[in-house]
């Protein structure tokens, strides 16, 4: 059995090697200057933010401000349009639910097939209550055509919502267009940019976006925070909150603010705004260097998701194996932690449904693998995945 303690170091002398950790796009670890930043607001500074008449609540409340201008400033909006909520489940949740609440009977909502199960479990429940649904199709990249969404809009379409970087398979939609018909048929438009705010420039302000969902913990920040951005300029369009209570986050989100995991948001989006870029190209030449070594050593693999690198997002490389047994090859991974399909968005080991929905076949569904590379990932992390992945499907496919 493997006991984790907090000295557990990967590689510590003391301890078993752990597998090199591949799995960035379902979490990521804490970067020790957000940790850093966080500390001080679990031991001394703990002041509820809404105590504004002493001085504890008032530096709690200084604290909570400027991560709300750290996280505005990573996606260029205005510190008052960004609502903390508990992670990018609650905020996809919040900018479904909460606008079709506000929304007449029979109104219409737009997903498409391979967006976060945050988004379609929201969906599937709304149609279940009489909310009007359509489920886009996506190509064989994953991506939303804004074509099949300007057909798809009604009079009664009240929310279209399409992420803007897929957590599986990498894809960037073409959020720019699909916002663009969106606004001129007076839509309002929901991006999760989740996977994307870490990895590729999101650049709200520029772009009819109405509201975007993202998460603290897939940018080496806190688990349990995360946001949903109001933009102003949709302001007139009314939402429901999920949660009531004290009216907190401009009554959109009840219940006191959770300041340390609040600052160490801010800070993870203030690195991730100073490190990106270079990250980004770093990542991307690591991805190159995993697929091409991969492939270059064994046939019938298949890449999944959009074919080069500059059109995934950073660090995504997702491949089928054909013929061995997905169980079997997850089994014997020992060396790399990754994940086969969308363990990061589910409990429920279903076949991944954005695979489906970009046409990978049944059979090569369970035997494909998501490596995420993030920020602490090596040239060294790179060899190790290519020499394990290369020889356990070759053991594999060797078997009788
Ligand atoms: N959207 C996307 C695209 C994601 O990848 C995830 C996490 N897998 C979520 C939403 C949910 O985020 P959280 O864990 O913060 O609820």
């Amino acid at each position: 059995m493997i006991v984790v303690t907090s000295e557990w170091q990967r590689g510590d002398v003391m301890t078993p090697e752990l597998p090199v950790y591949l799995d960035h796009h379902a979490t990521t670890p804490v970067d020790a200057r957000v940790l850093a930043s966080m500390l001080p607001f679990f031991e001394q500074q703990y002041g509820n933010a809404s105590s504004l008449h002493h001085v504890y609540g008032q530096v709690a409340r200084t604290a909570v401000n400027q991560a709300r201008e750290q996280v505005a400033g990573l996606l260029n909006v205005q510190p008052r349009e960004v609502v903390f909520t508990s992670g990018a489940t609650e905020a996809n949740n919040l900018a479904i639910k909460g606008s079709l609440a506000a929304a007449p009977a029979g109104s219409h909502l737009i997903v498409n097939a391979a967006e976060h199960k945050s988004v379609l479990d929201v969906a599937a429940k709304l149609a279940r209550r009489g909310v009007e649904v359509t489920i886009l199709p996506v190509d064989q990249f994953g991506c939303v055509d804004p074509k099949a969404v300007l057909n798809a809009i009604r009079p009664t379409t009240i929310l279209v919502s399409a992420m803007m970087g897929n957590n599986e398979v990498g894809s960037i939609n073409p959020v720019e267009e699909i916002a663009q018909v969106c606004a001129e048929r007076s839509v309002t438009f929901h991006s999760d940019v989740t996977q994307a705010a870490p990895r590729i420039p999101v650049d709200l302000a520029a772009m009819s976006v109405d509201l975007a969902s993202l998460s603290a913990h897939k940018m080496y920040g806190p688990k349990g925070v995360g946001a949903l951005i109001r933009r102003r300029s949709s302001s007139s369009r009314p939402m429901e909150p999920l949660m009531d209570g004290g009216g907190h986050e401009s009554r959109l989100r009840s219940g006191t603010l959770p300041v340390p995991l609040i600052v160490g948001f801010g800070k993870a989006c203030e690195i991730v705004r100073a490190v990106r870029d270079d990250e980004a190209r770093r990542l991307r030449s690591l991805s190159e260097q995993l697929e091409q070594g991969i492939r270059s050593q064994l046939s019938d693999v298949q890449l999944n998701g959009p074919t080069l690198s500059e059109f995934r997002l950073p660090g995504n490389v997702n491949l089928s194996f054909s013929g061995v047994d997905g169980d079997a090859l997850m089994t014997r991974l020992k060396k790399i932690a990754v994940s086969s399909g969308a363990a990061c968005s589910s409990s429920d080991p279903e076949p991944s449904h954005v695979l489906r929905a970009i046409g990978v076949p049944d059979r090569l569904v369970k035997a494909s693998l998501r490596f995420g590379l993030g920020r602490p990932t090596t040239t060294a992390d790179v060899e190790i995945a290519i020499e394990e992945v290369v020889r356990i499907v070759t053991e594999l496919r060797s078997m009788p």
